[in-house]
């Protein structure tokens, strides 16, 4: 589907998290082709005449989210390994499963978790780490499809450990890392900067232990010579740090820089365990951290410190993570919980903010990805990546302050109408580009078949009768 030449949507309460953070009340944004043209009461846009028009009363119009920490093949595996501990999830389901996948599975899952992500507000993610046997060229076809924006990164590995734990992934996980580099080369000369732009390929560092030295430093020196960024899980795990300390004796990000990893190029996924020696380095350095606060609760990795890292200037942004860690793809959702999680920790409900939050997950997330220049609020002249979260539910009632109820009482069920680069892709909560029902039908088709080759059980705890 084409996106339409004009499109005025109007009557809205616009966040649009300008410069000076304005909000629009019975606000209007118009918009031609791919881009902002104007930004402002809607009585000023009155004039404005569209193709399209849309009724935003009773909606919040802010920037489209941007989740900075995606895994797409474990949308397929949502709920297949939850009350479990982080080795035992990895091992024995986790790594079975994905090591178990095809390439139709990888475009099945990548789908699925499109759908649900643009349905809950996202507009822009970047997946982490794309094994060869996903599929990437199915998966990149996919995002081309659903119009959505993607930073899709193909894993990088040279060994079979997980930080101090030598020898532990399973074999369908495990890669060459010649043909890691030659796939993602080949990849960035395909899909780079493809689908109007909406399609970026990175390189996706697998974690600690499963990467040498002199690869991370070859890895970091192509990143910038192909102009693009690189992602990895980075203190997730006190073993990470064990793992650092024991062998370099270091710090975590002491041993990045030394790798040349560190800078405004690179997101570290978690963060949970950065300490203020770390925290100095990534501000300065102007290193991203995706904060994961789902999957950091429910695999009980522990708490990052985002305050403070927020209080020193590192660039934060928001990740669901995956399906067997979240298991929702829901930035809204994740929004309240890294709103919540961090107060009774300091003791302080004012250390952190629904506006915090709000930012981390739209211009953080921009900021991450390198687009800060082109999307992450509403000016004139920025893409139109932008969504309209409908307030008028029940349990969003009253809306007195429309910023904090979407934090701490919205979820992505409330998002009615989600727009990518000037193209709709979901209005009145119909998705444009995708087919619903087909998504559901074949996930379902595909998860079976997945558990059952890869034979893991999942049933629950209680007898089944
Ligand atoms: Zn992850």
């Amino acid at each position: 589907m084409k996106s339409a030449k004009s499109l005025l949507v109007k009557n809205g309460y616009v966040l649009t998290m300008n410069p000076r953070r304005e909000i629009i009340r019975d606000g209007a944004v118009y918009i031609e082709g791919q881009k902002i043209v104007e930004v402002g009461k809607t009585e000023a846009l009155k004039d404005r005449k569209a193709e399209v028009e849309i009724d935003a009363r009773n909606m919040i119009v802010m920037p489209g989210l941007i989740d900075t920490h995606v895994h797409l093949a474990q949308a397929l595996i949502r709920g297949c390994a939850d009350d479990v501990a982080l080795v035992d999830w990895l091992k024995n389901y986790v790594w079975v499963l994905q090591g178990n996948f095809t390439h139709d599975d990888g475009r099945v899952s990548a789908e699925l978790c499109m759908a649900e992500m643009i349905k809950t507000g996202t507009t822009a993610f970047v997946e982490c780490m794309i094994h060869t046997r996903y599929g990437f060229d199915g998966i990149a076809k996919a995002v081309e499809q659903a119009g959505i924006r993607g930073a899709l990164s193909k894993i990088i590995m040279d060994s079979t450990g997980y930080a101090d734990s030598p020898d532990i992934m399973y074999p369908g996980m495990v890669e060459d890392s010649d043909a890691c580099l030659r796939e993602t080369e080949t990849m960035l000369a395909r899909w780079h900067g493809k689908a109007d732009g909406r399609i970026q390929v990175w390189y996706g560092l697998r974690s600690l232990g499963a990467v040498s030295e002199e690869l991370f430093k070859d890895v970091g020196r192509r990143t910038r010579s192909h102009k693009t960024r690189l992602t990895m899980h980075l203190g997730e795990v006190p073993d990470d740090v064990r793992y650092v300390r024991q062998n370099h004796d270091m710090d975590l990000t002491e041993f990045a820089e030394k790798q040349g990893l560190l800078g405004p190029e690179m997101i570290f996924a978690h963060g949970i365990h950065f300490e203020e020696s770390d925290f100095k380095r990534l501000a300065e350095t102007r290193s991203n951290v995706s904060h994961c606060p789902a999957s950091n609760t429910k695999l009980a990795s522990g708490f990052a410190k985002i305050p403070r890292m927020l209080e020193l200037g590192v660039p934060v942004s928001l990740g669901c993570d995956g399906g067997p860690s979240n298991n929702t793809y829901d930035m809204i959702r994740e929004m309240r919980l890294a709103a919540l999680i961090h107060k009774p920790i300091a003791n302080d409900p004012l250390v952190i903010s629904a506006e915090d939050v709000i930012e981390m997950a739209t211009l953080g997330g921009a900021v991450a990805m390198g687009i800060s220049d082109t999307v992450g609020s509403l000016e004139p002249g920025k893409h139109a990546d932008l969504i309209l979260v409908d307030m008028s539910d029940l349990g969003l009632t009253p809306n007195t302050n429309p910023v904090s109820n979407l934090v701490y009482a919205g979820s992505g069920h409330a998002v009615d109408t989600v727009i990518v680069n000037g193209r709709l892709l979901m209005r009145n909560r119909k998705l444009l580009t995708m087919d619903e029902a087909e998504v559901k039908k074949k996930a379902l088709r595909h998860s079976k078949d997945l558990i059952e080759r890869a034979g893991v059980d999942i049933s629950p705890k209680w007898p089944v009768l």
